[in-house]
């Protein structure tokens, strides 16, 4: 069958940047907040009643959705083209926009912050109010980091710059342009396509490749650029910890908003360090496999074993990915249907095209997904990955829109449950010979998503206490940095051919800018995939209830929830469980080898 490869984002928005609905949108999101504010700004912090907070709740997140819709219109068409000045400028006023607006808003923090912690519990515990139960409590949390109004509004203002930093960031990396000579013949290619050739079968083009992005990100001027960056983002997050008189340690933020325990978080890290030479060991065997031992480099580390490079069309890949949910979940399935069908997938690379992948979803509307698929067996997986969040975001609608989104920790359950799930598909339909070639990806992936990821969580803490305390670091010391980190997780089984000083591996990391810590959600969600997806084999859970999993969105804390369901999260043995199943991988394809 032969499917849509592009958004049709006219549809869904707006006919385009001229498009008069969108220059009214935006005109009309100041009048939309100013309405808000007369209407609660000298009542709010009186407010006492159930139904008075239920008002509230509802013009609030009217507000917030129609106010927000011509940023995602924009920021979906800067991902199809990074480069267009003409959508860059309208973000940029549209940012300049949101300042104010959120400065307009700032009655509410304040208000919450005047209601007070007793009262907002109250309020939590009432069966009225049950639907915004853990927004509630999260409010409560938090309202012990807000400054008082004019503190707010000086930080408000001062933040722009940083959102700059970070659009300086995709705008820098998207304007590269790597070259790779391939069978003799200089080729202009994307990122993303060259990051492909990492798992070429060829071992020359996977080095020309690996030294094609080196090429860029050691550039002296890129270093700078990226280097200084980074560290103004650290710096600033680090001043958010002193002025907010947040606990002193790096981590706390991000534990905050992803709603998890500092020592449950520190136990994840501390457990997959622990395992560590688990990862050496498959990439001892693989080396051996390949006939590279002792010379075994960071190139090799992805590298296909050399009997398989099966190639798939777009239109394949969908098929198969459809195949799978089809035998899983008759939701699922019509879902993914719906959304290659109703063109809300963007498929293939593009010059200019943002990178790698992502799923975009909010309440009251349908999901995005942007791809840029290769062909690999790889790039199949992502699709079930990408499509695992758009159905998440589809059955959490059933959520009001406060506790519509779930922790980041939760966040990749069913994207990387659909992975596993097609993983069991693949297993059925290949020879053995495929199976270990299938085998090698799939601890190559399961490796880069719980170890590696914990790896960029160790360097970033590393750095981010660094700066914290006080040190001023170069691109040269995080270069040195994220080596020794390297190190650590290839405990010497892999070479270099480059040397520490010029080791800027982190600078290619696009979530430590965006979201300073995110990474560890993907080593939890990886963690906690596993066991759901054995529990569901077993037949301890349901798919029903592992669905009620999803459709909770963000209205438990990760704790609570999945306590419900017989999974403890704070225990070292669920984390030893999840890691023994990875162990279990490792002997299947040490006996294949
Ligand atoms: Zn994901």
């Amino acid at each position: 069958m032969v499917y849509p490869n592009k958004w049709n984002l006219s549809h869904y928005f707006y006919t385009g940047l001229e498009d008069p609905k969108i220059t009214m949108d935006i005109a009309n999101i100041l009048p939309l907040v100013d309405n808000f504010a007369k209407k609660y700004e000298h009542i709010f912090h009186t407010f006492t009643t159930t139904t008075q907070i239920l008002w509230f709740y509802n013009d609030y997140t009217i507000m917030s959705h129609d106010m927000a819709t011509p940023s995602y219109y924009l920021f979906y068409r800067s991902s199809l083209d990074t480069q267009d000045l003409a959508v860059t400028k309208r973000m940029g006023e549209i940012d300049y926009i949101y300042t104010e607006a959120s400065n307009r808003l700032l009655f509410v923090a304040q208000g919450w912050k005047k209601i007070w912690y007793n009262q907002i519990i109250t309020w939590a515990n009432d069966p009225a109010l049950s639907r915004y139960k853990n927004d509630l409590i999260s409010t409560s949390d938090s309202i012990r980091y807000i400054l008082l109004e004019a503190e707010e509004k000086v930080l408000n203002l001062k933040s722009r710059p940083l959102g700059l930093a970070n659009s300086l960031h995709d705008e820098l990396t998207g304007s590269y342009e790597f070259t790779m000579m391939i069978n003799d013949e200089e080729k202009k290619l994307t990122e993303e396509e060259v990051r492909s050739y990492r798992q070429h079968i060829d071992r020359n083009i996977r080095k020309e490749s690996y030294h094609s992005l080196r090429r860029i990100y050691n550039s002296k001027q890129t270093q700078i650029s990226l280097g200084n960056i980074y560290t103004s983002i650290v710096k600033d997050w680090s001043s958010e910890i002193t002025m907010r008189w947040y606990p002193d340690t790096v981590m706390v933020q991000r534990n905050i908003s992803e709603e998890m325990d500092d020592a449950v978080v520190d136990m994840l890290l501390s457990e997959v360090e622990k395992a560590y030479p688990l990862y050496q060991r498959y990439l001892k065997i693989k080396a051996k496999m390949l006939w590279l031992e002792n010379i075994f480099a960071v190139y090799d580390v992805g590298a296909p074993l050399g009997i398989v490079d099966k190639d798939f069309t777009f239109d394949e890949a969908y098929d198969l990915h459809l195949s799978v949910m089809k035998d899983f979940d008759a939701e699922f399935y019509d879902y993914s249907l719906k959304m290659i069908q109703e063109e809300r997938i963007d498929v293939f690379p593009r010059a200019g095209k943002r990178g790698w992948a992502y799923a975009s979803y909010r309440k009251w509307e349908e999901s995005f997904v942007l791809l840029n698929f290769t062909g690999k067996l790889r790039d199949v997986s992502t699709i079930s990955h990408e499509l695992g969040h758009a159905i998440h975001g589809y059955l959490s609608q059933w959520q009001e829109a406060p506790v519509y989104d779930s922790a980041l920790s939760m966040a990749e359950t069913a994207s990387i449950f659909s992975e596993m799930l097609l993983g069991e598909k693949v297993k059925s339909l290949v020879t053995p010979e495929e199976y270990r070639e299938y085998l090698n990806e799939r601890l190559g992936d399961i490796f880069s998503t719980i170890f590696r990821q914990v790896q960029y969580v160790a360097f970033e803490r590393d750095v981010h206490t660094q700066i914290h305390s006080g040190s001023e670091l170069t691109y040269k010391d995080l270069n040195i940095l994220w080596r020794l980190h390297q190190d650590k997780l290839y405990g010497g089984v892999v070479v270099y051919d480059i040397d520490a000083e010029s080791e800027s591996g982190w600078s290619m990391i696009p979530h430590i800018f965006h979201t300073p810590f995110y990474c560890y959600a993907y080593a939890f969600g990886n963690l906690l995939t596993f066991a759901l997806y054995n529990k569901v084999q077993e037949g301890s859970l349901s798919v029903e209830d592992y669905k009620d999993i999803l459709r909770s969105g963000g209205s438990e804390r990760p704790r609570d929830l999945l306590s419900r369901y017989g999974i403890d999260i704070a225990s070292p043995e669920f984390y030893q469980s999840g890691l023994r199943e990875v162990e279990k991988m490792v002997e299947e394809f040490e006996k294949l080898a």
